[in-house]
């Protein structure tokens, strides 16, 4: 029985690390790889004024950049587009 416990544990805590590095993925991905811009948070508030929690996602692009001539897939903001921050390859 102990042994059967010690199996369940184990099963816990892999599904534990397999959310937290899902979560890590996540939020790297809707991240700016220039400015850092990211996921903000706040409240979703109703007309009753009952506040629940909610997320902004930044608007991010998935670009070919052109760096030092090699060309690269990156992640960027439409802001730093935009704003030539980047240069891309076609
Ligand atoms: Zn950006």
């Amino acid at each position: 029985m102990s042994e059967f416990k010690k199996d369940n544990s184990n099963i816990i805590n892999l599904r534990q690390g397999v959310s937290t590095i899902k979560g890590g993925v996540a939020d790297m991905s809707r991240k700016c790889e220039v400015c850092g811009k990211g996921q903000v948070s706040g409240n979703r508030v109703s007309h009753s004024n009952r506040h629940t929690r909610r997320k902004w996602n930044a608007n991010i692009q998935s670009v070919r950049v052109e760096n030092n001539g090699t060309v690269k897939r990156t992640k960027v903001c439409t802001r730093c587009i935009r704003s030539n921050k980047i240069t891309r390859a076609i």
